[in-house]
C-alpha cells in the first residue's frame, strides 16, 4: 500500500476555535454592515479571510526571535536576513519593509509617476491601489483563458505576451514605469506563471528597455507548480527553480506574510545598486532606517528562517495538497469552483452559484455572507466590490470576476476543519434558491473600498 502524505510538522501549541449559533452570526454580520472585515475574530469559527500573516510559525522561528538583534543600525539580524535573501533569491541588494504594500510604496516612489503605465498580469489590489494613487495606470495583460473558471490549464496566471508587447510597442519607454508580474497570480485565482512565461517577459523587458519586477508573495508556491507542471523541472529543487525565476527580472517586492510564514514583514530585492540607493531614501522616510525598515530585529530573524521553511518541497506539497483536498470535496458536492485549484485558496464562482443575483447586487459578497451565517466561516469577496470604481467614470467596474475566496492559512487548520468548510458550503448550495437578494452600498471609501465598505440587504 502506498503510504499517504503526512504533514511534515506536528503541533506543539494550540489555540481555541470559537463556536457560535446561526442566530448569533446573523446578528453579528448585520452589525458589521455585511462587511466580513468588521467581524471580531471571536465571531469567526474558521477564518479563511486571508492566508496573509495568519500562518503558524515553527519552533525554529520562535527560537530565532530570541536571538534577534535590536540595534538601530547594522543589526546582526539584518545581515542574517540579507544573506538568506541573497542565497534564496539571488538579489544582493535588499530593503526590509513592514509588509508587501510598503514594498510597493517605496519601490513605486522611485519608478512610477503620473500618467505612467504599469503592465503585468492581474495586479494585486494593493499594487493597483499604489499605482492608481500616483495617477498611473495598471494594464492587465493576463492571458484570456484566466477568466474561464472551468478551463483546466496549467499556467492560467501567465502574461499574454502579445498584449504586453503591444503596450510596450505603442508607448515610449519613459511612460512604462515597469512591468510587474505577480507570482502566483492572486487576482486570477492563485494561478501560477510558467518559467517560460517569466523568461519571455524578461526578454521583452530587455528588448524595450523597461524594468521588470516580480510581485513575489507566493513565489515558492509558484516554484512548486513549475516543478510539478512544467516540462524540464520535475527533477529540479524548489530553490533552484526560485533562483531561476528571479534571474530573469530586475527585482522583487515581497509580502513575507505569505510564503515566508511570518505574521508581519516584507522586503524589496534589487538587482542594481542604483535603484536600491534611490529607494533607500524613500525607505527611510516611510519605513525606517535601511537596516530595519519597519521590522524588529527578531522579526527579521524569524523571516530568514521562514524563507527556508517556505521553500521546502515537502511543506509546499502538504500545503498545496490541503488546498486541493478542499477543492476536490467541493467539486464532488457539485459546487462551481475555479479550476485548476489555486495554490493558496479555493475560489467559488459566485455567478454560477447564485445565477439569479444580478451583478449590481454583488453576488460574491452575497455568497460570502451566506457562508458566514451557515458555518461561521469567513471568506473574502474577489469581485465587483474589490474591483473598485473606475477612477475616471466612477462607475462600478464589472470585470466578469465574481469570486468568493477561501484562503487557507499555512500550518493552521486540519483536514477535518476543511471537511467542515466543505459541508457548510454544500448546505448553502442546497438552499441557494432561498437567497433572494443581494446588497446595496451605503458608504464606501474612494480607494480600496472593500476593506471598510458598509452594505445593507436589499429586501
Ligand atoms: C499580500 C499581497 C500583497 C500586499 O502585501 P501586504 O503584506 O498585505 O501589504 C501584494 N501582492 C500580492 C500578490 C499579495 O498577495
Amino acid at each position: 500500500m502506498k503510504l499517504p502524505y503526512v504533514e511534515p510538522y506536528k503541533t506543539k501549541m494550540v489555540e481555541p476555535v470559537y463556536k457560535s449559533t446561526e442566530g448569533q452570526r446573523e446578528k453579528w454580520i448585520t452589525e458589521s454592515g455585511y462587511n466580513l472585515f468588521n467581524l471580531k475574530a471571536e465571531q469567526v469559527t474558521i477564518d479563511l479571510l486571508t492566508d496573509s500573516g495568519t500562518g503558524a510559525m515553527s519552533d525554529r522561528q520562535w527560537a530565532a526571535l530570541m536571538t534577534g538583534d535590536e540595534s538601530y543600525a547594522g543589526a546582526s539580524s539584518y545581515y542574517n536576513l540579507k544573506n538568506v535573501i541573497s542565497e534564496i533569491t539571488g538579489f544582493s541588494w535588499f530593503l526590509p519593509v513592514h509588509q508587501g504594500r510598503a514594498a510597493e510604496n517605496v519601490l513605486f516612489s522611485v519608478l512610477v509617476k503620473e500618467g505612467d503605465l504599469v503592465p503585468g498580469n492581474s495586479h494585486f489590489d494593493t499594487t493597483k491601489g499604489h499605482i492608481e494613487f500616483r495617477k498611473a495606470v495598471p494594464v492587465d495583460c493576463t492571458v484570456d483563458i484566466a477568466s474561464d473558471t472551468t478551463l483546466n490549464a496549467p499556467f492560467k496566471g501567465n502574461v499574454d505576451l502579445e498584449k504586453l508587447e503591444r503596450v510596450l510597442k505603442d508607448n515610449p519607454s519613459e511612460k512604462i514605469a515597469c512591468i510587474i508580474v505577480t507570482i502566483t497570480n492572486n487576482t486570477s485565482g492563485g494561478q501560477p506563471v510558467s518559467m517560460e512565461n517569466i523568461r519571455s517577459t524578461g526578454a521583452l523587458a530587455q528588448k524595450y528597455g523597461v524594468k521588470f519586477f516580480l510581485d513575489s508573495a507566493r513565489f515558492a508556491e509558484n516554484a512548486w507548480f513549475i516543478k510539478t507542471r512544467e516540462a524540464g523541472y520535475a527533477d529540479k529543487d524548489i530553490r533552484e527553480i526560485v533562483r531561476e525565476m528571479f534571474s530573469y527580472c530586475d527585482g522583487m517586492t515581497m509580502s513575507s506574510k505569505k510564503d515566508a510564514i511570518v505574521n508581519m514583514g516584507g522586503f524589496i530585492g534589487f538587482r542594481d545598486e542604483e535603484t536600491f540607493r534611490r529607494a533607500s531614501a524613500f525607505n527611510i522616510i516611510y519605513e525606517g532606517f535601511i537596516t530595519y525598515g519597519g521590522m524588529s530585529g527578531r522579526d527579521m530573524n524569524a523571516l530568514a528562517q521562514g524563507l527556508y521553511e517556505g521553500t521546502e518541497y515537502e511543506f509546499l506539497s502538504s500545503r498545496i495538497g490541503q488546498v486541493a483536498r478542499l477543492g476536490s470535496l467541493m467539486k464532488e458536492y457539485g459546487i462551481p469552483v475555479l479550476q485548476p485549484f489555486g495554490g493558496h485558496a479555493i475560489f467559488i464562482d459566485a455567478q454560477k452559484f447564485l445565477p439569479h443575483i444580478p451583478l449590481e447586487e454583488f453576488p460574491a459578497q452575497t455568497l460570502a455572507v451566506e457562508i458566514y451565517i451557515e458555518g461561521g466561516i469567513r471568506s473574502s469577496e474577489i469581485g465587483t466590490l474589490m474591483a473598485d470604481r473606475d477612477p475616471v467614470t466612477r462607475q462600478n467596474r464589472y470585470t466578469g470576476r465574481e469570486l468568493v475566496r477561501l484562503a487557507i492559512p499555512r500550518r493552521v487548520y486540519s483536514d477535518n476543519h476543511m471537511d467542515y468548510v466543505a459541508a457548510a458550503v454544500k448546505n448553502v448550495f442546497d438552499r441557494k434558491d432561498s437567497v433572494r437578494h443581494g446588497f446595496r452600498i451605503i458608504h464606501e471609501a474612494p480607494i480600496l473600498r472593500h476593506f471598510t465598505i458598509g452594505l445593507e440587504r436589499i429586501v
